[in-house]
């Protein structure tokens, strides 16, 4: 199930709208701080306070949990192979 987040979200590398999210495996809606991977490039951002999406400082993404880091590396996975499959919006 996908969850609204900032409906002005926007990929900070490639600018695809990103104004749902969905949890890899879980139910999980965004709360600040959670990590938000691009559907169509698989860029790595966090979501803030308000849901919108900035950029890991260096030291954040230097830092990343060993688990946040795997599922990181899986989100990208997919997200890479559902561009392929689909192509971009
Ligand atoms: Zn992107």
């Amino acid at each position: 199930m996908s969850h609204k987040t900032n409906q002005r979200n926007r990929c900070l590398e490639c600018g695809h709208s990103l104004e749902l999210a969905t949890g890899l495996n879980t139910e999980h809606k965004p709360n600040p701080g959670d990590v938000s991977i691009c559907i169509s490039c698989s860029a790595v951002a966090i979501f803030d306070g308000d849901l919108s999406l900035r950029k890991p400082t260096d030291e954040e993404a230097a830092n990343f949990p060993a688990e946040i880091s795997q599922e990181i590396h899986r989100a990208q996975t997919v997200t890479r192979a559902w561009s392929r499959t689909f192509g971009r919006n």
